[in-house]
């Protein structure tokens, strides 16, 4: 009997959970989601993947091309990596990743910077 009223309001209270994935909160402002990057603005530095904690970046690079991959499932999403990007190519969604069966990896290719011309006698 001494567990009545806690039944009774139960039965007739609101649910206290959302009924997910029908009804999805919205996300906190500033919460740190999906890892984006704006290739065109990547330098191909490495300090990413130097920093990240996860050890889910690499980054490669030839003469005149460079590849940025993220081993997504690896992510903790810590922010890291954005705060110590030299060039801002970096930012986070403040949603997170559609949910895969499969673990994968994005890969992005860009052009390396073009080093600038050695100066000349006649131009010094
Ligand atoms: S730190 Fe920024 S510029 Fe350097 S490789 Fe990573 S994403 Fe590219
Ligand atoms: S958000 Fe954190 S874990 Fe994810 S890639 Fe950047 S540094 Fe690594």
């Amino acid at each position: 009997m001494k567990m009545l009223p806690t039944i009774l309001s139960n039965l007739f209270s609101a649910p206290a959970t959302r009924n997910y994935p029908f009804f999805v909160r919205e996300p906190f402002a500033g919460a740190r989601g999906e890892l984006i990057n704006d290739i065109d603005k990547c330098i191909f530095c490495g300090t990413c993947a130097r920093k990240c904690p996860s050890q889910c970046l690499e980054v490669t690079k030839d003469k005149t091309e460079g590849t940025w991959s993220l081993s997504f499932f690896s992510c903790i999403g810590c922010g890291v990596c954005v705060d110590a990007c030299p060039v801002n190519c970096l930012s986070q969604k403040t949603t997170h990743r559609p949910v895969a069966t499969e673990r994968a990896v994005i890969t992005m290719r860009g052009k390396l910077p073009e080093k600038p011309a050695k100066k000349t006698e006649a131009a010094q």
